[in-house]
């Protein structure tokens, strides 16, 4: 990439200094300078520039022959041969862009003995299931994985690949990423297709979750991203669906590994996962400090669900960082979620908005949190909270 001013047309404006958001750009003898060593290359002032004085080279170094590559892939993340429920979500959502698309999904297992879950696959939306089924893959391997998949992309070249942002998604998909010299957009809330220039349009909260950021991966295939447990709902099984198995089998030298699995220790202690919760009652800065948070655990009892949180009651002490909801803290899912005194604010609603019903109690009619909520209580959490508990225990008989 190179920048340089082009000193016959500079009229000495100074509207690309104005821009630049790196004070780059300095004026010397009415014409404008870029100090190269500021400047990032971002383009702001060129856009600025009405006379068409400063030149930026972009190298476009595409990915060759992008018009082959067809079909949206899911990696079919597994653990000690279970199939993890992101995946679920993946096809699900994987579906609905291939049906945009005119085109198929596929979904791709490594692993070892395997072979029995790939109908479920079939049945939950995937059109193909590549299986790479061998001793080594049994458990996820970084390396191995890595080789493997970049073999098959490289041989099959699909336009999508979506991956859960889990701990092992997260590590693997930036590394086939990077081999492949392609965009990866991590932890997507959201996604779609422009069906005219077949882009995946990758949304995510961006700078701190203040906006939300549409991500274009234009000149690179596979357009890659991760998208977190939680933020899509599963594809149902349709048993009538059928598919094609393709039984792939890879050179001894994808397998190899520099790393070594000792052991696999589960995580000791009882914590309660939210993330899985059918119901949540959830309480933030409203709920004034920990002693009150006890009434929501007396109704999430009722219901036979967790207690979630936000971050500000979280940063008060209220509750331990595990039951956070929003974008630094879990996705959560349920069939219902009560937010309690919690006001709404976009970190928090990427974490939640995906519930099936929402029900919202606050005594501020202009909260943000009524924008989502599926029922609004305008009141205070104090008298309302306890009449609801009252109610649902003679309902539910318990
Ligand atoms: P507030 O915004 O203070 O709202 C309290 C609400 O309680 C108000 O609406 C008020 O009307 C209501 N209220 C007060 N008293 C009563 C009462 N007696 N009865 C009924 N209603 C009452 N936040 C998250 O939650 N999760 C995240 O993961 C997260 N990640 C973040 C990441 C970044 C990078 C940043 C910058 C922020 C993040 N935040 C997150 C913080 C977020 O921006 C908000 O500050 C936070 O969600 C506010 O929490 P709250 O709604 O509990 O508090």
């Amino acid at each position: 990439m190179s920048i340089k001013i082009l000193k016959d047309k500079c009229t000495g404006c100074t509207l690309c200094i104005k821009v630049c958001p790196f004070m780059a750009i300095t004026m010397a003898g009415k014409k404008a300078v870029i100090d190269l060593d500021k400047c990032t290359l971002c383009g702001a002032c060129v856009d600025s520039c009405k006379f068409d004085a400063i030149e930026l080279k972009r190298p476009t170094n595409k990915t060759p022959n992008i018009e082959q590559y067809k079909g949206i892939w899911i990696f079919g993340e597994q653990k000690r041969g279970v199939v993890q429920s992101v995946v679920f979500e993946l096809l699900g959502k994987g579906r609905e862009l291939a049906d945009k698309l005119k085109t198929d999904v596929t979904c791709v297992l490594l692993g070892h003995n395997l072979k029995d879950k790939t109908r479920d696959l079939i049945h939950r939306g995937a059109d193909k299931v590549i299986v790479v089924d061998d001793p080594k893959l049994e458990h996820f391997l970084d390396e191995p994985y890595t080789k493997v998949l970049i073999h098959l992309i490289r041989k099959y070249r699909p336009e999508i690949f979506l991956c859960g942002a889990t701990v092992i998604g997260r590590s693997l998909i930036s590394r086939v990423a990077v081999k492949l010299h392609t965009g990866l957009t991590a932890d997507c809330t959201g996604l779609d297709i422009d069906p005219k220039e077949r882009y995946l349009l990758q949304t995510r909260p961006a700078f701190g979750g203040n906006i939300m950021a549409t991500i274009l991966s234009k000149n690179h295939r596979p357009q890659m991203a991760t998208v977190r447990h939680k933020v899509f709902k599963e594809a149902g099984p349709n048993t009538s669906r059928k598919g094609e198995i393709i039984e792939e089998t890879v050179a001894p030298t994808l397998l190899t590994s520099r790393t070594k699995l000792l052991d696999i220790v589960e995580e000791i202690g009882a914590t309660i996962n939210i993330a899985e919760a059918d119901f949540i009652v959830s309480g933030g800065r409203g709920m004034k400090g920990p002693e009150n948070f006890v009434i929501l655990e007396e109704l999430a009892q009722v219901l036979g669900g967790s207690v979630g949180s936000s971050r500000a009651a979280v940063d008060a002490g209220c509750m331990p960082y595990s039951h956070q909801v929003g974008q630094t803290g879990k996705t959560v899912c349920p069939k219902i979620y009560i937010a309690c005194g919690i006001s709404g604010q976009i970190q928090h609603l990427v974490g939640m908005q995906s519930s099936d019903i929402i029900i919202a109690i606050n005594k501020d009619p202009s909260a943000p949190i009524f924008n989502v909520a599926t029922f609004g209580i305008i009141g205070d959490v104090f008298e309302v909270i306890p009449l609801l508990t009252k109610k649902f225990k003679e309902i539910l008989n318990r």
